[in-house]
């Protein structure tokens, strides 16, 4: 808890966790490659053409500005039950995809307590979690292992398929010469009840609901999502080649994400689902509504 609290009580890393981008390490361009060539081929380059069209035409949507949304195309729209906040940056507009087909958008950001649809452990790379959709309360990982199986510093637990990612982010980073740790990992329903109502006795309930998500809304209670310390800008670069997306990036935060900006918040959605996030210009909120089977 006092981890908890002390880590978010720290402005600092913020500061210098945005600003600049470095540039991605040798082990991550390499994955990358990796990546790119293992869509060779004719069906590759056609597979290429479509996500890279698939891109212009998100931005091209996103740029036009705001209108209607389309809420829950996909599954229904979640209910509100509260008002939605002023700070709702989400494009809206409708954004099609390759074959005309519109993608839902991610709504408004909204306090509620909906069960998210898809939630399963076999889910994990698809499970939107925010101020409205939440994991019920005995949602637990069945798999979960010590971070420092990886070979990294610090503690807490992830799920098993994490770690062989996590091991190549670590061995990535001490390549670079970066210093890269584990601050904290998986938070039970039960933890993320006491960090909250801690939270907000210390800061009041406002500050709370920004800073803190309240129980069964965290990606940690997924087991696939790491608040890391350390080299916060390497992580922001070469982070999505080893399969991890900063959930709440400066420039979506927190109007898209629900949250305000976590430069050490990591979710694992594996490096190709992660690259393209990356790609998109989308927080993984917004991406993961579009993306929906
Ligand atoms: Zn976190």
């Amino acid at each position: 808890m006092r981890r908890q609290m002390a880590h978010k009580a720290r402005p600092s890393i913020l500061g210098s966790g945005h600003g600049r981008r470095r540039p991605v390490g040798r082990e991550a361009r390499h994955r990358l490659g990796d990546w790119r060539d293992g869509l060779g081929g004719p069906a590759g380059a056609l597979l290429g053409i479509g996500v890279i069209a698939l891109v212009g035409i998100v931005l091209l949507g996103a740029g036009v500005g705001a209108a209607g949304g389309r809420p829950g195309a996909a599954f229904g729209p979640p209910a509100r039950d509260g008002p939605a906040t002023s700070e709702t940056g989400s494009p809206d507009a409708a954004v099609l995809d390759a074959a005309g087909t519109p993608l839902p958008t991610a709504p408004p950001c909204a306090q509620g307590d909906v069960l998210t649809p898809n939630r399963g452990p076999d889910d994990w790379a698809r499970t939107i979690l925010d101020t409205t959709l939440m994991l019920p309360e005995n949602a637990e990982p069945p798999d979960l292992v010590r971070v420092t199986e990886a070979g990294i510093a610090g503690s807490g637990k992830v799920r098993g398929l994490v770690i062989g990612d996590l091991r190549a982010l670590a061995s990535s980073a001490a390549a670079d010469g970066v210093r890269v740790s584990v601050d904290s990992a998986y938070r039970s329903y039960a933890q993320q009840v006491a960090s909250f109502e801690s939270y907000a006795k210390a800061y009041g309930d406002d500050e709370a609901l920004k800073t803190v998500a309240r129980p069964g809304h965290s990606e940690h209670q997924l087991g696939t999502t790491v608040d890391f310390a350390g080299d916060l800008p390497w992580l922001a670069a070469n982070a999505p080649a080893f399969g991890f997306v900063m959930s709440y990036p400066a420039d979506a935060s927190p109007g898209r994400t629900c949250y305000r900006p976590e430069a050490w918040h990591f979710r694992y959605v594996g490096p190709r689902t992660a690259l393209r996030v990356a790609a998109s210009g989308l927080s993984l909120r917004e991406w993961l509504w579009r993306n929906q089977p």
